[in-house]
C-alpha cells in the first residue's frame, strides 16, 4: 500500500491521530459501571497481543500519522510485561500516555519518567473511602489516594476521572472541584455511559447541564472561568478563579464530540474499534500472525466509521438495550 494513501482518514474527513491501546482485559478493581459483577468472558491468553505484536501494530499506526498513544485496559499496570511494552513504545515518535486506577502506580514512577510519559489519567469516583470501596468492590482507597498525591509530587500531569452516578457521587461534585484549589490537577466528570452488563439507566446519569447548574449555584458567576478547549478535546473545561487546577465535563451521552473525533481503539485481543460505541470490530491480530499486510484492513475499518456514536445517532438508540448490549463491557474495550 502506498504510504501517501491516507488510510486513517474516514469518509467524513476525520483524520485519526490518537490510538488507545488496551493492554489487558484484567483488572485489580471491579468498578460496577465498567464490568458486570459476574466478570466477563475473557479472551484465551493466546489471543491476547504479545508485546512485539502491540509494538508492530502501534508502529503501523504511527507510520500512518498517529501522534498520540494512550495505554488503557482493564488495568494496564497489571500486565506483567507492561514495562517492556512502555519501553518499546517509547522508541516510537509519539506522545505516550496512560490511564490507570493508580493502585500500583508507585512501582512505575521511574519507568514512566524513563519512557517520557507525562500525562496520567486516574479513575477516582469518590473522595469517601467507603463509597470508593463500594463502587470498585475492593478496599484500595488509601493506596489510590496516596498514589495520586505521589504522581502530583513527582510532577506528572494528572487528570482524575470520575464517572457520575445519581444519588451515589453527585453530592461530591463540589468537593471534587474544591480539590483543585490546592492541587494542580484536572478533575473530569464523565457522564455514565451504557455498555454491556453495566446496568445503565438514564435515570442514574448526571448530565453536563446538571453539573453546570450545580456549579453555577455553588460558585460566583465571575469565579467560573471557561477554558479554551484543545483541538479534538472531548471535554468542556473550566476553572475556579485562583484555583491551581481545573475541572471538565465529558458529555459523551448528551453532547457527543463525534464531529472532531480523532480516536481509534485497539482491544487487548488485537481488534480495531473505530468508535467506542461501535459494535463491530476488525481483527488485526489474526492476519498479522499469518504474515499478512494489516493496512488494507485498517483502511476499511476507518472508512466504515459512522458519523455519530457507532451509528447510535439519537439518544433513543443509545438507550436501547438491544443496541448497547451488542457492544463489549467497557473493561474489555479500554475506555
Ligand atoms: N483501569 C483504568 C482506569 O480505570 O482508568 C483504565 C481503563 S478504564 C475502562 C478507562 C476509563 O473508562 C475510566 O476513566 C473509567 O472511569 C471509564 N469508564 C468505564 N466504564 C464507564 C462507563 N460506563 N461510563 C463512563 N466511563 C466509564
Ligand atoms: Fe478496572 Fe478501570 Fe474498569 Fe475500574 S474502570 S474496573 S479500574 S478497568
Amino acid at each position: 500500500m502506498e504510504r501517501n494513501q491516507n488510510i486513517l482518514k474516514d469518509t467524513f474527513g476525520r483524520q485519526h491521530s490518537y490510538l488507545r491501546i488496551s493492554l489487558t482485559e484484567l483488572c485489580n478493581l471491579r468498578c460496577t459501571y465498567c464490568m458486570p459483577a459476574e466478570g466477563i468472558q475473557l479472551s484465551p491468553r493466546s489471543h491476547i497481543m504479545n508485546y512485539d505484536e502491540v509494538y508492530t501494530i502501534a508502529k503501523t499506526f504511527v507510520d500512518h500519522g498517529v501522534t498520540k498513544i494512550r495505554l488503557t485496559g482493564g488495568e494496564p499496570l497489571v500486565r506483567k510485561d507492561v514495562s517492556i511494552i512502555l519501553a518499546k513504545l517509547a522508541t516510537l515518535n509519539v506522545e505516550l500516555a496512560i490511564s490507570t486506577n493508580a493502585v500500583t502506580v508507585d512501582r512505575f514512577i521511574d519507568i514512566f519518567k524513563a519512557c517520557n510519559i507525562r500525562n496520567i489519567n486516574v479513575s477516582l469516583d469518590s473522595l469517601v473511602a467507603e463509597k470508593f470501596n463500594q463502587i470498585t468492590r475492593r478496599n484500595d482507597f488509601d493506596k489510590v489516594y496516596k498514589n495520586i498525591l505521589l504522581l502530583i509530587k513527582e510532577g506528572f500531569n494528572v487528570k482524575l476521572n470520575a464517572v457520575l452516578i445519581k444519588d451515589f457521587n453527585d453530592n461530591e461534585i463540589v468537593d471534587f472541584i474544591n480539590l483543585t484549589k490546592e492541587l494542580p490537577i484536572s478533575v473530569r466528570f464523565i457522564e455514565f455511559m451504557p455498555f454491556d452488563g453495566n446496568k445503565w439507566d438514564k435515570a442514574k446519569m448526571v448530565t453536563y447541564t446538571e453539573v453546570m447548574t450545580l456549579v453555577n449555584t455553588s460558585f460566583e458567576t465571575n469565579e467560573i472561568i471557561r477554558i479554551k478547549d484543545a483541538p479534538n478535546d472531548t471535554s468542556k473545561n473550566y476553572k475556579i478563579k485562583g484555583y491551581k487546577g481545573s475541572f471538565a465535563i465529558i458529555s459523551s451521552v448528551t453532547n457527543p464530540f463525534c464531529d472532531s473525533c480523532n480516536r481509534i481503539r485497539l482491544t487487548a485481543n488485537g481488534r480495531l474499534k473505530n468508535c467506542l460505541f461501535s459494535s463491530s470490530e476488525s481483527d488485526l491480530l489474526t492476519p498479522l500472525r499469518a504474515g499478512k499486510n494489516i493496512e488494507p484492513i485498517i483502511q476499511k475499518a476507518i472508512r466504515a466509521k459512522f458519523k455519530i456514536r457507532g451509528g447510535m445517532d439519537t439518544l433513543e438508540k443509545l438507550e436501547s438495550p438491544e443496541l448497547h448490549s451488542k457492544n463489549r463491557s467497557m473493561i474489555s474495550i479500554g475506555g
